[in-house]
């Protein structure tokens, strides 16, 4: 059987729909669609040209199938750190592809894993790599293995649809393995079933990757007649990207601040009792229009669990029928709500959605729980979470953290599930098999998380150079060393157990999610970096500009006075997102300046 992510819904008869509701007029004005927007209109359902590409020559596809291929989740890119060498080989460029797997709340099994494991050593460049919203990403692919990884991704009951691309991409939602708690399991239920509701009808994908086994013929396994081929998203889908979170008020771990769209459960004796509903979220910035602005969502309604998906719906077509179709640097759902107000926004939706909505509760986050190290999952069993360093799984000199986990997925054969915070957990160990677990990964070279940093643990990176097209500095490979730097610090002032987010991206696109953070680092220009402070792990309110354009070199120069400040003069038990967004840019800059 294949792909789990395109098939007809499936909804309990209590949830009210909108299905019938086509697609609005108001934003399709087709002479002023964005050359996206034409690409995707004109492409039948995601298809455009890419079947006819995938067998010419090139190592490359059109700029229009680049878009396009996007929704089936996939990126052309290429090795940015090989550009000259490219062109002394008269060669345009070294051409690959990212291959992103859409994993809902980061659910699966060992078997899926090995799987991944094996494309990236077969197909891909040896290593695979965690995401920051719970999925998990092949680089290096070349274009005529794109089919073959993609189908036998399918072929383990996984999918790489609507893992990118202007729709709903990957739904996350707490991955903590609570065996006996109704409420993690409600939760996963809601992220299933908005997975399902809102996936991509499109046949474009199974025609175009998936091959059945026996006879050769593409496998048909969603899709129906024209006229419902979209219900929901219509021929040109969402204006722009759709990101959505399931979480907790006491644990923030999905960071649900940041999304387009949030839903925070309100429990009561230990079951959902309703969401609070968080719409516009996004970090997202485009560095040349000043119009652009990273926002943190705000609180649109209450709703009961049953509400939840046609309320999720009404808030998707909205943002269909209106979001921004001209210019895609303003077409994330947080401008429309900026424009229009969220009373007018939340006024649209209760049209869409056909009756009033409920205020949302007072309730907010109040904690943000990584799940690393052992903890007890209720059923008498234990789960791991490793840390696993910016997501990146590879094996090298210092370590063999891919064979590791090789071992570990054949001998304690499971269920996995990933953070957004780039981890690993690994579930239903017996108490007894401890050791056997922390002895594979100390063979291998791999630091148990215990054994690490606070300040490492906290840590996150985008992957930037040398595969994404976008990154305009280093992120991943400087962030290890600037982590190394600041431990010596930390440790200086006794502040190594302070827990406090360092997130650091290659430009202002911020796929780490950095304007939150406490320590945000965002690539400005080549080789110069924006530090940002006074953000916090809860996530719940954006950091402040503490000083541009600092070279690599001297970010940790630029956090030491700060970190002294911190130190000399912190409130009990205030941590350090808290005390820079106390002091201000200019009390800390002041600071800063007599210290040096
Ligand atoms: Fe690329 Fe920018 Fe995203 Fe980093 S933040 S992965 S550099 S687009």
């Amino acid at each position: 059987m294949y792909g789990a992510g395109n098939r007809y819904v499936r909804v309990a008869p209590s949830v009210l729909l909108l299905l019938s509701r086509e697609p609005s007029k108001n934003n399709m004005s087709e002479e002023n669609l964005n050359p996206v927007e034409q690409t995707k209109l004109e492409s039948h359902y995601l298809q455009g040209t890419i079947p006819a590409e995938l067998k010419d020559e090139n190592p490359f596809f059109s700029k229009e199938s680049t878009h396009l291929l996007k929704h089936h989740g996939t990126y052309q890119q290429d090795h940015r750190d090989l550009r000259k060498e490219a062109r002394a080989m008269g060669r345009d460029k070294y051409y690959s592809f990212m291959v992103r797997t859409r994993i809902p709340g980061g659910k699966l099994t060992s078997r899926q894993l090995l799987a991944e494991l094996d494309l990236c050593d077969e197909l891909g460049d040896t290593t695979l790599r965690v995401t920051s919203r719970q999925g998990l990403q092949l680089h290096g692919i070349l274009k005529d293995r794109l089919q073959p990884v993609i189908e036998r991704i399918n072929s383990v009951q996984l999918t790489t649809l609507g893992a990118c691309g202007d729709l709903q991409r990957n739904v996350m939602c707490c991955p903590a393995p609570h065996r006996n708690d109704p409420v993690h399991q409600e939760m996963q239920n809601l992220t299933d079933a908005l997975t399902e509701h809102l996936a991509p009808r499109t046949k474009s994908y199974h025609q175009i990757w998936l091959t059945h086994p026996e006879n050769g013929e593409k496998e048909l396994v969603g899709g129906g007649p024209d006229e419902v081929i979209e219900p929901i998203y219509g021929k040109t889908y969402l204006p722009r990207k759709f990101k959505t979170a399931v979480g907790l008020p006491d644990d923030n771990c999905v960071d649900m601040y940041t999304n387009d769209l949030a839903f925070m459960a309100i429990c009561v004796g230990g079951r959902v009792e309703g969401y609070n509903v968080l719409v516009g979220g996004g970090m997202g910035v485009t560095p040349t229009a000043v119009k652009t602005f990273p926002a943190l969502a705000k609180k649109l309604a209450f709703v009961t669990p049953d509400q939840a998906v046609a309320v999720a719906e009404a808030v998707v077509c909205v943002q269909r029928d209106f979001g921004n179709r001209e210019d895609r640097k303003v077409a994330r759902l947080k401008y429309l709500i900026h424009n229009w107000g969220l009373d007018a926004f939340r006024a649209k939706v209760e049209e869409y959605y056909g009756r009033a909505l409920t205020p949302p509760t007072a309730a907010d986050v109040t904690g943000f729980d990584d799940h690393i190290g052992w903890r007890e999952q209720g059923d008498g069993l234990l789960y791991y979470g490793l840390n696993i360093e910016n997501g990146r799984i590879v094996d090298n000199e210092k370590m063999k953290l891919k064979s590791a986990l090789r071992r570990i997925c054949r001998e304690f054969p499971s269920e996995i599930r990933l953070t957004s915070h780039q981890s690993i957990l690994f579930t239903d160990i017996v108490p007894d098999r401890r050791l056997e677990l922390e002895t594979i990964l100390r063979d291998a070279g791999v630091p148990l998380s215990e054994d690490i940093s606070t300040v490492r643990r906290w840590s996150m990176a985008c992957v930037a150079w040398p595969t994404c097209g976008l990154a305009i500095t280093e992120s991943e490979r400087a962030l290890p060393g600037i982590i190394d730097q600041l431990e010596v610090e930390l440790a200086k002032l006794a502040l190594d157990r302070d827990e406090f987010t360092v997130r650091m991206t290659g430009c202002p696109n911020a796929c780490a999610r950095p304007y939150n953070s406490d320590i945000g680092l965002v690539g400005k220009t080549l080789g110069k970096y924006t530090v940002y402070l006074g953000g916090r792990r809860l996530g719940d309110r954006l950091n402040f500009v503490y000083k541009d354009l600092v070279a690599a070199d001297d970010i940790v120069p630029t956090l030491r006075p700060v970190l002294a400040f911190f130190k000399s003069q912190r409130e009990p038990n205030e941590t350090l997102g808290d005390f820079c967004f106390r002091q201000g840019q200019e009390k800390l800059a002041e600071f800063s300046e007599k210290f040096r």
